[in-house]
């Protein structure tokens, strides 16, 4: 089978051409502008290719209650020009074939669970920590889903007594990507994550933040992994002040195997596939498209 993906990010799109294994044979990476200089190099990259299915995993939030009139579309982006865009509809206006079309974080969390740390498990909650946070649940195999797609970034945690930082999310000001997305950590310490490297207290006030949210999310979804991506988690010495700080915070509540001293460093993990978790799920919505209309 000859596969496209498309990981579409709000900062670039790359795209893919692999097969079912998920193996991944040529890609590029374009700069997202706006839908048709972007859809354009698109189109360009994939010509000649005889895809079999096309998966698409979106920035969001986007459409995807199939009943409504807009499904599909990019709703309320700050991206202004992608606002109100049909994605789906420009995907399927240029190839007639089977489309995934799915948020970005549902993709990876889907392909995490065929071929990366969640694999053989029956679900997993992937969170991306990058310019904004967004994340996806697998259960069984399919998305969690409802009215559309979950919006666990823009949860409310429990403030530190001592940050003041009011928050950047335009919508809730000091939800948890309000305070601890990359831009949170910019405007609070002043420069950017990656120059904030050995600064102790910025990455014990950002696991402070990511404990609460992870804490929510064991409690109410209890998933048998959890994978951390984005670009504020290529700070690796987060990942131990989260599980210690997740394990404080429930304090030996839930006495699952799972969140013991030996075993945390296996629950709350780094992506498996690494960079590429992204447009391998890209590929593995396409399949999944493929495969419904057999
Ligand atoms: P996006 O979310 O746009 O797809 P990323 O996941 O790379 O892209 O996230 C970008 C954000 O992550 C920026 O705010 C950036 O400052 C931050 N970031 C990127 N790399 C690092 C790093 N090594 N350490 C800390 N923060 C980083
Ligand atoms: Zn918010």
């Amino acid at each position: 089978m000859i596969i496209g993906g498309i990981e579409a990010g709000g900062t670039k799109f790359v795209c893919g051409i692999g097969n079912e294994k998920g193996e991944i044979t040529n890609r590029i990476s374009i700069p997202t502008t706006n839908p048709t200089e972007t859809m354009d190099q698109v189109k360009h990259f994939f010509r000649g290719t005889p895809l079999d299915a096309i998966g698409v995993g979106s920035f969001g939030p986007i459409d995807l209650n199939r009943n409504s009139g807009t499904y599909g579309y990019i709703k309320n982006s700050p991206k202004v020009e992608w606002k109100d865009f049909d994605f789906a509809g420009a995907i399927s206006s240029i190839w007639n074939v089977p489309i995934g079309f799915d948020t970005d974080v549902n993709a990876a969390a889907l392909a995490e669970s065929i071929w990366g740390a969640a694999e053989g498990l029956s679900s997993c909650l992937y969170i991306t920590i990058g310019t904004g946070i967004g994340a996806g649940m697998i259960v069984q195999g399919s998305m969690l889903s409802g009215i559309s797609h979950p919006e666990m970034g823009h949860i409310r945690v429990r403030r530190h007594p001592k940050d003041h930082y009011e928050g950047c999310c335009p919508y809730h000001h000091d939800c948890l990507e309000g305070l601890a997305a990359g831009p949170a950590l910019e405007e609070r310490w002043g420069k950017k994550g990656v120059a904030l490297k050995g600064v102790d207290q910025v990455w014990e006030l950002e696991a402070y933040y990511l404990s609460e949210a992870l804490v929510n999310f064991i409690l109410t979804l209890s998933p048998m992994k959890i994978v951390l991506g984005g670009g504020v988690m290529k700070q690796h010495q987060l990942f131990p002040l989260i599980q210690k700080m997740v394990q404080y915070k429930l304090n030996g509540y839930l006495s699952f195997n799972e969140l013991s001293q030996e075993n945390i460093a296996q629950y709350i993990v780094p992506p498996g596939l690494g960079d590429d978790a992204g447009l391998k799920g890209a590929l593995a919505l396409a399949m999944r498209a493929y495969q419904s209309k057999l």
